[in-house]
């Protein structure tokens, strides 16, 4: 499943297939109440052609991940 993710270090967008998930992920309630999901995503970025490491919550869409 390909995925947006914004580089670091360029501050551009990619689309990607190569991320995975550093660990793993679990759905967390913050004092309000919101879900959110607490992990990490290590992406292959194709501009620095290095490894990146996201939380999910910097992914525009981090629901997307349990469908
Ligand atoms: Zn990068």
């Amino acid at each position: 499943m390909e995925l947006m993710f914004i580089c670091p270090v360029e501050n551009r967008d990619f689309l990607t297939s190569r991320w995975d998930i550093a660990g793993s992920l679990s759905v967390i309630s913050d004092h309000q109440g919101k879900k959110k999901l607490g992990g990490r995503m290590e992406v292959f970025c194709p501009y620095c052609r290095e490894t990146h490491f996201f939380k999910p919550e910097e992914i525009p869409c981090p629901l997307e991940l349990f469908k």
